[in-house]
């Protein structure tokens, strides 16, 4: 429904809220953009001009409400635009901040296709939900009238978390169990702060366990515990693990010290930003302070590690990536984020060798350049080595982020029966969501393999109305056998 308050994006320019100035938000992990002020969310979400078949909610993994929250932030009405938006996502926040919406809502705005600009979805929805926690709008979790039935939730990322909160609130005593000591998933130590600050996150687990979901925090399965174990404690199981083996490299010299794990730096990185002790951190093994700094990879994690070697104060940063800029996986907002800031692009060049001339010490990385072949089956062009043409960077710390695959789950929770597919990522069924294993249902990148915060949103609904149904159909089932 359009109405006076909207329509606007011939008249009104597309506008982000404003970035910080490079110079000042490569010293600190404070978010880069600012928040919108009241009256420009309310312009800019006047400019959407209420589609009848609406793309930018088709292409929201979450089938978000998007002109009917936009128009109720253009007429003032924040907080029944929060409900709205909070009807369809556990952390609409959280996606606002983080969800390339390039690819996503934004990409698909029909304004954008028009040569106006997309509306600037993701910057509103951050407003509405950030005002909302502000003003006391976000109720804490009511759990539904209580079931008798328990669930274990292995997994405390963005997809075991919304599941988790959909179970509770459907009557459901449930467990989180995570091996790290904060939930979370890599929204707590993946996402660099300057993307996500952790009290965002923070409070969403906060309302979780004030919702009475209990959480078991530095408890491994496979190591405390066995899936047996587990499924003998709850009526149903959640496996939520997401993806961590991280992808190798094979070349001389892969071994010397100073070549490092992206998800280590990372994690280390994140704890710092805890204010936790760390180490390694501490030590300089994990810290890039003063360093000649070479990244490997071009996606999201790649751009996050970049950014963070920055803002520890690096001596230089570079990325190494092995196609070019138009053929790399990441983000170009966040390539653009890191140009920037300081960091160097080295496209079309791949690592050949690790030298290391002190003690085992890495000293630099020795590149062969690459060209673009034939396209493989994604459509990406396939890069191949450009013979004759080598460079040696200095380097004294490398990055590894090369991407991650799934870690053995059936060989870690003791649970051969498991299955898995070649990948190694988890087998549902389409319908069900459930694996091989009775009542033992899987979602977010476990079953997808590396993906989105926002897919993992999304799992974590549908696999709670799935495991819902289920649970209903076990206690029917034994009440007629009682
Ligand atoms: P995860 O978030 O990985 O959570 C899984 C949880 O399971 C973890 O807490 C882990 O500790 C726990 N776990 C694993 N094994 C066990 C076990 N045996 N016992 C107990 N607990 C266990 N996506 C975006 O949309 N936008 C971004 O900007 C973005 N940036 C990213 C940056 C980085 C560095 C990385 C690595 C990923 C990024 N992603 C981003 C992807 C996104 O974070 C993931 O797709 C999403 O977090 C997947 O959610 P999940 O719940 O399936 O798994
Ligand atoms: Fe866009 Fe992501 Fe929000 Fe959906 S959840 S509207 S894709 S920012
Ligand atoms: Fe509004 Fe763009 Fe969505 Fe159309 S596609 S409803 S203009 S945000």
């Amino acid at each position: 429904m359009a109405t006076g308050s909207t329509l606007k994006f011939v008249g009104i320019d597309q506008a982000y809220p404003a970035k910080r100035d490079a110079d000042a938000r490569n010293k600190d992990f404070q978010e880069i953009a600012d928040r919108f002020a009241v009256p420009k969310a309310e312009e800019q979400a006047g400019r959407c001009s209420q589609c009848g078949v609406p793309y930018c909610s088709v292409h929201c993994p979450l089938h978000n409400h998007i002109p009917d929250w936009l128009r109720l932030t253009a007429e003032g009405r924040l907080r029944e635009a929060y409900e709205l938006s909070n009807a369809t996502s556990t952390m609409p926040e959280i996606c606002g901040r983080i969800c390339p919406q390039d690819r996503l809502c934004e990409g698909n705005c029909v304004i954008e296709f028009s040569g106006h600009g997309a509306v600037t979805i993701g910057s509103v929805e951050k407003f509405i939900t950030d005002t909302a926690w502000e003003e006391g709008w976000v109720e804490p979790l009511v759990p539904g009238p209580a079931r008798g039935q328990s669930i274990g939730v292995i997994g405390a990322g963005p997809a075991g978390l919304s599941a988790a909160e959909y179970l509770r609130t459907f009557g459901y005593e449930v467990h989180v169990y995570d091996r790290h000591d904060r939930a979370g998933g890599l929204l707590t130590y993946g996402i660099p702060s300057f993307k996500l600050e952790k009290p965002v996150v923070m409070r969403r687990v906060e309302r979780l366990k004030a919702g009475g979901i209990v959480f078991h925090e530095g408890f491994e399965v496979g190591r405390d515990a066995t899936m047996d174990e587990l499924r003998s404690r709850h009526d149903a199981l959640l496996v939520a693990t997401g993806v961590y083996k991280a992808r190798a490299i094979k070349a001389p010299g892969i071994g010397s010290e100073g070549v490092v794990e992206a998800l280590d730096y990372l994690i280390a990185s994140n704890r710092k930003s805890f204010g936790d002790t760390v180490p390694a951190w501490d030590g300089g093994s994990l810290n890039a302070q003063g360093k000649h700094v070479v990244v490997i990879g071009g996606g999201d994690t790649a751009m996050d590690c970049v950014r963070t070697a920055i803002r520890q104060g690096a001596a230089s940063v570079k990325c190494l990536y092995r196609r070019d800029r138009a053929n790399m996986p990441g983000s170009q907002r966040e390539v653009a984020n890191a140009e920037e800031e300081g960091a160097e692009f080295v496209w079309l060049s791949a690592p050949e060798a690790f030298e290391a001339a002190v003690e085992g010490r890495v000293s630099g990385v020795r590149a062969t350049r690459m060209r673009l072949g034939a396209p493989d089956a994604s459509g990406r062009r396939t890069p191949e080595p450009d013979p004759g043409n080598e460079m040696v960077l200095q380097a004294d710390l490398v990055v590894k982020a090369l991407g991650f695959d799934p870690e053995d789950l059936p060989a870690m929770f003791g649970a051969p029966e498991l299955g898995v597919n070649r990948w190694g990522t988890i087998r549902v069924d389409n319908k069900t969501m459930m694996t091989s294993l009775e009542g033992v249902f899987a979602a977010g990148d476990i079953v997808r393999g590396a993906s989105l915060v926002v897919w993992a949103i999304r799992d974590g609904r549908d696999v709670s109305d799935r495991m819902h149904a289920w649970l209903k159909a076990k206690a029917a089932r034994e009440r007629v056998a009682a």
